[in-house]
């Protein structure tokens, strides 16, 4: 999927990430099965992935290089995704 707004003299940026999505990621799929009260519903998990991503350093690449990530650690990111299942779970933005 191309987006236009990430066009710049005809090149798109859409393919440099974030390299602690991936990981994040990794995590939810990995934890939220841990949390039987959290509902899995796709705002409370988008929610999920953005709190954790704004409370881990931001480090961008394009999305094939091979980066090794020396400021984050995979118990770091999973130590935040825990943090934001619980935030979520306590304070879900829909009713019910
Ligand atoms: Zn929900």
């Amino acid at each position: 999927m191309r987006s236009e707004k990430y066009l710049v003299l005809g090149q798109s940026l859409e393919s440099v990430r974030n390299i602690c999505e991936l990981m994040v990621i990794e995590s939810i799929k990995k934890l939220i099965p841990l949390y039987p009260s959290f509902d899995h519903c796709t705002m409370c998990i988008e929610d999920v992935y953005a709190l954790s991503l704004s409370r881990l350093p931001a480090t961008y690449a394009h999305a094939g290089s091979i980066i090794l990530n020396k400021e984050v650690s995979q118990s770091d990111v999973e130590d935040v995704v825990r943090y934001a299942i619980l935030q979520v779970a306590d304070r879900p933005k829909h009713n019910s």
